[in-house]
């Protein structure tokens, strides 16, 4: 994709999971080391579900929960990455590719820096893009609220689209 690419629409997502105890953190498709995992029906990925709203906000789709019920048992347990490549689909079909992602993911636990560049060319992967049009950045709540506290974490992504 061009550096130039002209941004049509943009989106933005948001997603908040209670953590529980357990191995099995996946932020972004990437298996990151800690001693708790999101709570979900699907695997709990944070930064997928709020990168598939931001893009399904951009495209004009209806929202994830209503394209992947959490009543629906196809969904349950599923790597969310298989989730972000058929809304991908479901956005080139309307006419649009994504240009650049902006991610910002909210832990307070583990240190997130050395699992940012993964991240990030794991999606980049998954929407076709070049790293450079992919920024993840992680931030601590510096204790204050439930993310704060350890009980939960975040995630926002704003995505820009271009037409095809
Ligand atoms: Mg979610």
């Amino acid at each position: 994709m061009s550096e130039n690419q002209e941004i049509h629409r943009v989106g933005i997502g948001t997603d908040l999971h209670r953590l529980e105890p357990g191995g099995g953190l996946r932020l972004g498709g990437v298996d990151v080391p800690f001693d708790k995992r999101l709570a979900g029906h699907s695997d709990g990925d944070i930064v997928c579900h709020a990168l598939i709203d931001a893009l399904c906000g951009a495209a004009g789709l209806p929202d994830i929960g209503e394209q992947f019920p959490d009543t629906d048992p196809q969904w349950k347990g599923v790597d969310s990455t298989r989730l972000v490549e058929k809304v991908v689909e479901r956005v080139r079909d309307l006419g649009y590719a994504a240009v650049n992602i902006d991610v910002v993911i909210h832990a307070e636990r583990p240190k997130l820096s050395p699992y940012k560049a993964a991240i990030a060319e794991r999606l980049a992967d998954l929407l076709g893009l070049e790293t450079s049009a992919v920024s993840v950045k992680a931030k601590t709540n510096e204790g204050v609220d439930a993310v704060g506290r350890g009980e939960a974490m975040a995630c926002t992504v704003i995505a820009g689209l271009t037409g095809l």
